[in-house]
């Protein structure tokens, strides 16, 4: 079976073997699924000797940058690691020109980003410049700029303005399960450029560094909104104000705004709390004003409206000029500490424009019939997303006709026992299910999705599946990188250590 905690372990007799932060728990603290030996790789040479090694003892290899995939797919029971933390380089280049391109094709500001640095390293070094990355942004940045985060497709709120992180890369530097070291760009390894963006971390080589675009820094509005209820129930109030916000979302866009709203239930205080967090780039306050004023105006109203019983608390509602994207991030995700030992699991989906906007009372409805998981509705895509053609990156074309990446998410305590966890899985599975239905075409986000997808190479590929697998097959003849519902993970076993 496949596992939902990735350090922890669960045997067929539903024992576990983990090392439980919490040690009141009194268990012993066992390697569960942890590597059991590895490289910490600092060059180049480091990495193809760590290949070469695997490869002549036929180890389970695993790549880790951060360890952040929601999968475990950078970890594995009895593997062999290979910790690319600390490859921290950092080159900026006024003008860089990819290996083999054309002498006139120069991009200006670009900057070459090792495997180990991350989001918020990236955000740092490039604002010295004035210049902003399309990068992640989450408590603390913790995530890789330079990892799973791009080879799987990476989303961040400059998304519907600059594209996801694969339509900003220039080229990758990476090693081959032959301990090769090449450069893939449009000109050198075309094939395995296209794989790279979007086929998956894990999946066709150790890269090395990565180097993007970046873009002029803009100023941008910020939008804050928070809004109660005294329930862990959805009321009719929130459900309404939640609906109202499903049917504005693709208007929303059309006009500059991206971000996330959050439905969850506050643990202190045992109210389901709605928020949202988005930001209008380049936008003038007045415009932005404009547009996101009366969703606010829609909320107060029904505050004013709603009886003690189903009483909606409007706790924030304003906009705020910020002078950049780092400004704004800072505000936001920089400086908190980051939360480790979290045990839980998600499921997502990506919800196509004209589904949301022909039917956005089915899609409110579904979603928050999912609480009380936590709900995040993405407003990611659409914009830039959209516009760049389907098929000219490996990565999941459902990607290039969604508007919203759908999350829900379940987390349980630790030394919760198998039986209750596998309990949580059931109605994960069935709010899958639901949430599919909404529009089965589609698929899924490769880095945060549900672990148990019926079809993953369809969810996650779509018809980019067989490409990405005869472009492996080719660079990774031996089947050294398998990651869980990754490509090729479809010739192997579940815990990926024995072929079919
Ligand atoms: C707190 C948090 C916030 C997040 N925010 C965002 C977000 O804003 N946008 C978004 O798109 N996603 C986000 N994610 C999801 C994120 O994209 C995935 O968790 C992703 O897998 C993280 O990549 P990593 O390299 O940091 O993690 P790791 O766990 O180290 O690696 C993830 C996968 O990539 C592979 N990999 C890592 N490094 C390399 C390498 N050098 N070469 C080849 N393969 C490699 C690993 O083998 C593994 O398969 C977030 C996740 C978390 C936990």
């Amino acid at each position: 079976m496949q596992e939902p905690i990735f350090e922890q372990y669960i045997f067929p007799n539903d024992t576990i073997s983990a090392c439980y932060l919490n040690t009141s728990i009194g268990a012993p603290c066992e390697q569960g699924s942890i590597s059991v030996v590895g490289v910490d790789a600092r060059t180049v040479e480091d990495v193809q000797a760590a290949v070469t090694f695997a490869a002549s003892h036929n180890l389970r290899l695993v790549v880790k940058s951060t360890g952040h995939d929601f999968f475990g797919r950078s970890t594995a029971r009895g593997s062999f690691l290979v910790w690319m933390h600390n490859f921290k380089n950092i080159t900026f280049h006024n003008s860089f020109r990819a290996l083999g391109a054309p002498i006139t094709e120069i991009y200006e500001n670009a900057i070459t980003l090792g495997a180990g640095v991350e989001w918020q390293e990236a955000h740092d070094a490039v604002n010295t410049r004035g210049r902003v990355l399309v990068g992640g942004v989450s408590i603390a940045s913790s995530v890789g700029a330079a990892g799973g985060w791009l080879l799987g497709g990476g989303h961040s709120p400059l998304s519907p303005h600059y594209g996801l992180g694969v339509d900003n890369v220039l080229e990758f530097d990476m090693v081959t399960s032959a301990g090769v070291y090449l450069t893939a760009n449009a000109y050198q390894d075309p094939d395995l450029f296209w794989a790279l963006r979007g086929g998956g971390g894990g999946t066709y080589g150790i890269v090395t560094s990565v180097t993007y675009r970046t873009h002029p820094s803009l100023p941008l509005i910020g939008a804050f909104f928070t809004a109660s209820v005294n329930s862990v129930q959805p009321t009719p109030a929130l459900q309404a104000l939640f609906a109202e916000y499903v049917r504005i979302t693709a208007n929303l866009s059309d006009v500059g705004w991206s971000g996330r709203a959050s439905v969850f239930t506050d643990v202190a205080t045992g109210s389901l709390v709605m928020s949202l967090t988005y930001t209008n780039l380049n936008a003038s306050w007045a415009q932005a004003n404009a547009s996101i004023e009366p969703f606010f105006t829609f909320a107060q109203n029904l505050a004013s409206s709603t009886n003690n019983s189903d009483s909606l608390i409007v706790r924030s509602a304003f906009t705020a000029p910020f002078d950049s994207f780092f400004s704004w991030y800072t505000q936001i995700a920089a400086g908190i500490p980051p939360v480790s030992g979290v045990s839980g699991s998600l499921g997502s989906w990506l919800l196509p424009r004209d589904v949301i906007a022909n039917d956005y009372k089915a899609v409110a409805k579904t979603l928050i019939s999912f609480i009380p998981a936590e709900l995040s509705y993405s407003q990611i895509a659409g914009g830039a997303v959209s516009h760049v053609d389907p098929d000219s990156t490996g990565l999941n074309p459902a990607w290039r006709k969604a508007l919203v990446h759908a999350i829900f998410s379940t987390g349980w305590p630790e030394g919760t026992p198998a039986a209750v966890i596998h309990e949580v899985e059931a109605s994960m599975k069935q709010n899958m299910t639901n949430l599919r239905a909404l529009a089965p075409e589609s698929g899924a986000y490769f880095n945060e999705a549900s672990l148990f997808e019926p079809n993953p190479a369809y969810a996650f590929f779509g018809d980019h599946y067989d490409r990405l697998k005869s472009i492996k097959k080719h660079y990774d003849p031996l089947d050294m990188f398998v990651v869980t519902e990754g490509v090729g993970s479809d010739d192997w076993d579940a815990q990926l250590v024995c072929r079919r």
